[in-house]
């Protein structure tokens, strides 16, 4: 019987943001360590799920380290890093000897000692595993890939879609390459490039565009004999680290190094060609009230994505320029999740539902993407904030928002919550007693991922920039670590040389 560590260890680290990332911010999200994984994750829409799966028809021994994942924040502290990375190095030693190991990470994960979290996880665990032991790598498609990533995995398997439905399969193929390996029918190594991009790929947006096209390329690229997997990562701008930005990273038979250096030139010039290529507006705060405005009675949502402050990407989920806007362009019949601000939630739960309060809403983060919203609103709504994904990401994972408050300002119900939190799931609302359906305008804290749950349901999204931490704009931002020089920041002439593979 093969035994296999399995672990997952999530962290998109916004290094701009000034929330330090430490044991609480997971443990509000999820934090589970040994045996208990087994049955948390069977039969969630994750990479555990796969793997969960996949060890049972296999026949393995699955030996479960670690499940943890925080919202976006900043840096990982010191100590939640170690103990984090410890509770992999330590079921690795328990657990010995190992066969395998399938590893879920983000592939953005930053602490404040470490630049390259995933890499220096990756080297801990080769140099304690040596070079035979199969080690497979899941990662987000916004991932930032470094060498020492490369080097130390067998296989790197980013997700395929953005939003990321993908996550069990990609957990499945792991499992398969890693079950490949262990039984000799297959060797493999892995090669990285990326191009003197910080951004690109259209975001990583899978429906059209860019990143539709590079992902059909790594498919037909996957058909060869000993290309194993073609994985393309879009990046994570907002993280200032040398490696940050698109990369394709090809998983190969040791045989086919020249083939797969090929498949990365001709996919990194697709890049380079395609970086400035985009298939969404951000529309100013003004346009978009606009079309608020525009829906008639009867008609499905219009969906608005305050995509510059998402909560995915590291935004504080507390700014307040898009409800202020909404406030003030009187919009009627609407709904808005959420705000992030503990405070104004403990007011409402005093004065209980139905009372009328005064509150300073939203902003106390950092002012500068908008001061709070000196308001008054009824309290419709009271909760935990606890529901269960349904919708096509994550489904079967519970979250929790913390304590929650519904608070109608005006015509709009403004979800207030404790806990920072992507809206992607209609049971964000649902779970609060407000059925988006029913609603001319929903608001929601995300840039891409509510479009799964979201875009069904409406009659039309778009994407509003409020000025916030996920700008798109990346000269807001000092960069001091990146490499440069580097596109959009520097100016590369087109015959830039492209990737040293
Ligand atoms: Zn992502």
């Amino acid at each position: 019987m093969k035994r296999v560590l399995l672990a997952q260890i999530m962290h998109e680290t916004n290094t701009f943001s000034i929330l330090p990332t430490n044991e609480e911010a997971y443990r509000r999200r999820y934090l589970v360590r040994g045996a208990p994984i087994l049955t948390q994750f069977k039969d969630t829409a994750t990479e555990l799920g796969g793997f969960i799966d996949a060890a049972s028809e296999y026949g393995w021994e699955p030996l479960p380290a670690i499940a943890a994942n925080a919202t976006p924040s900043g840096k990982v502290t010191g100590p939640t890093w170690e103990m984090l990375k410890g509770a992999v190095l330590d079921a690795l030693r328990e657990n010995a000897p190992i066969d395998g190991v399938c590893l879920a990470m983000h592939g953005a994960m930053v602490t404040e000692t470490e630049d390259d979290a995933e890499g220096a996880l990756l080297a801990e665990l080769r140099a304690a595993l040596g070079p035979d032991v199969p080690i497979a790598l899941t990662l987000d498609l916004h991932a930032n890939v470094s060498d020492r990533m490369a080097e130390n995995a067998d296989f790197i398997i980013a997700y395929h879609t953005y939003p990321h439905i993908d996550q069990y399969e990609r957990g499945r193929d792991a499992a398969r390459l890693v079950d490949d390996v262990m039984h000799g029918r297959i060797r493999s190594t892995c090669t990285v490039a990326r191009p003197p991009a910080l951004d690109g790929c259209n975001h990583g947006r899978t429906q059209s565009g860019p990143m539709a096209e590079l992902e059909a390329m790594a498919r037909r690229f996957e058909q060869e004999d000993g290309i194993h997997v073609v994985s393309v990562q879009c990046g994570f701008g907002w993280s200032d680290v040398a490696f940050t930005g698109p990369a394709v990273a090809v998983s190969h038979d040791p045989a086919k190094a020249e083939r797969a250096r090929a498949i990365l030139q001709d996919m990194i010039a697709y890049i380079w060609k395609t970086r400035a290529d985009t298939t969404v507006r951000y529309l100013p705060l003004d346009e978009a009230m606009a079309e608020a405005k525009a829906g008639k009675p009867g008609d499905k949502p219009l969906v608005i994505a305050d995509s510059t402050d998402n909560p995915g990407g590291g935004g504080y989920a507390d700014t307040t320029n898009l409800l202020r806007a909404m406030i003030e362009a009187g919009i009627d019949n609407a709904a808005f999740c959420s705000i992030v601000d503990p405070e104004a939630v403990a007011k409402g739960r005093a004065a209980g539902i139905g009372a009328t309060i005064t509150v300073d809403l939203g902003g106390h983060t950092d002012p500068h993407f908008g001061p709070p919203i000196a308001c008054e609103g009824v309290v419709r709504h009271l909760s935990g904030g606890d529901f269960v994904h349904d919708g096509p990401m994550w489904a079967g994972v519970a979250i929790s928002m913390g304590p929650t408050m519904v608070l109608g300002i005006g015509g709009i119900d403004v979800i207030v919550c404790t806990n920072r939190m992507q809206t992607t799931d209609l049971q964000a609302f649902l779970s609060q007693g407000i059925d988006p359906r029913t609603r001319n305008v929903v608001a929601v804290k995300s840039s891409h991922h509510f479009r799964a749950a979201f875009e069904p349901i409406s009659r039309k999204v778009i994407v509003a920039d409020s000025g916030s931490l996920c700008s798109p704009v990346y000269t807001r931002f000092t960069y001091e670590k990146i490499r440069r020089p580097v596109w959009p920041l520097d100016d590369l002439p087109e015959d830039t040389p492209l990737a040293r593979v």
